[in-house]
């Protein structure tokens, strides 16, 4: 947190306006539109909230299908199940580790042929990488399935110039605490279609109708973001591009200290991309580099050094047990040789030589 957001959240305080409603959340949400280039964003309480909402807006049920690749946070998944509707988890792609659009070509055929078209793809841009959008919005249009994006990680992730997030029917984004900017909790759903996004304010205030009454019209929820949440929101979100510069860097700098050790890799963006790298994901063959990322997540512990697996594929989750999923090597062996090193938009160079001096030293701790 800095300086501009202390003086909007006490500004926001002073003001009196401590509800989910109010002039932060109207500027923010401005904000945060226009910085994206997109129509309209409703702020809400959680990214969560906001695939919920998509959910519920394309009156998503029981009975219906979304397809959704495995490799992603549960966030992703977890709403298809709140509806009621049928995930069918998908594989990702060697390139971008988002979902496979070669899978999700012969799915959709062979759906089209039975009739069994699924109601909307969840697609996922995963650390801050943009997945293969045009491949993907392409086939949703050929067959007329609604493309929804969780760009979650992906705030300030441009594929070919364009922000990820505002290509499909609905977009989303969470500014939860570990997300590259964040408002402690809250989340963001954007559209082109504004009539959309003033649906979705209407759901997440109660459905209430307008006027002092209490006349509900509809089912509705409790989603909205605070308006002190929203003041810490506009802060964080004018240094954005200073934060995906620092997120780029971190990366740039762990590839060229680590890059060149045999069994050591790291994913290669695309040209027409500029991903965040929300998070520095490396990539450990064990066989070859002589450690598992277990062994390197222990050693980097021993020296107060946190850093993680990467998210577990949700077809290997106890509560995805059930789930139709369609291949699945790819993803697997992500979960087996991934670690997210220390990834915050404050680190210096030191502690990234810190964090490699460790990694290089777990070399051959297999024997
Ligand atoms: C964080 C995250 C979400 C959910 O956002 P919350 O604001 O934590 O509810 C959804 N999808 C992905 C891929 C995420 O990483």
């Amino acid at each position: 947190m800095g300086a501009t957001e202390r003086r909007l959240l006490l500004e926001a305080f002073d003001s009196n306006w401590i509800a989910p409603l109010g002039p932060q959340v109207d500027a923010f949400e401005a904000e945060c539109a226009a910085y994206l280039e997109v129509e309209d964003a409703a702020a809400l309480s959680s990214g969560t909230a906001a695939i919920h909402l998509a959910f519920l807006l394309l009156h998503i049920g029981p009975g219906d299908r979304v397809y959704a690749p495995s490799f992603t946070f549960c966030a992703s998944v977890n709403p298809i199940l709140y509806v009621g509707a049928t995930p069918i988890l998908i594989d990702s792609d060697p390139d971008t580790w988002g979902m496979d659009p070669n899978l999700l070509a012969e799915a959709l055929e062979q759906d089209s042929r039975r009739g069994t078209l699924p109601k909307a793809v969840l697609l996922v841009h995963i650390y801050g990488q943009a997945s293969k959008l045009e491949e993907i919005s392409m086939l949703c249009e050929k067959y007329g399935v609604t493309l929804i994006e969780d760009a979650a990680e992906a705030l300030g992730t441009r594929h070919r110039g364009k922000h990820v997030g505002t290509t499909g029917y609905l977009g989303l984004f969470s500014f939860n605490g570990n997300k590259i900017i964040t408002t402690s909790g809250g989340g963001l759903l954007v559209s082109n279609d504004k009539a959309l996004v003033a649906q979705a304010r209407h759901l997440a205030s109660q459905a209430r109708i307008p006027g002092a009454g209490y006349e509900h019209d509809a089912l509705g929820y409790n989603y909205r973001l605070s308006n002190l949440l929203a003041a810490v929101g506009r802060g964080q979100l004018q240094g954005i591009e200073e934060r995906v510069a620092a997120r780029r860097a971190n990366f740039e700098d762990y590839r060229a200290r680590l890059g060149d050790l045999p069994g050591i890799s790291f994913l290669q963006e695309p040209e027409s991309d500029r991903g965040t790298h929300w998070l520095s994901v490396m990539q450990v063959q064990p066989e070859v580099f002589g450690a598992t990322p277990e062994d390197i997540r222990l050693a980097l512990e021993k020296e107060n050094i946190e850093s993680r697996p990467l998210w577990m594929p949700m077809h290997l989750q106890p509560v995805f047990r059930e789930a139709k999923m369609l291949g699945g090597k790819v993803c697997e062996e992500l979960f087996r040789t991934g670690l997210c090193l220390p990834s915050g938009s404050a680190l210096r160079a030191e502690d990234r030589e810190r964090v490699a001096a460790v990694v290089r030293s777990s070399a051959g701790l297999l024997g």
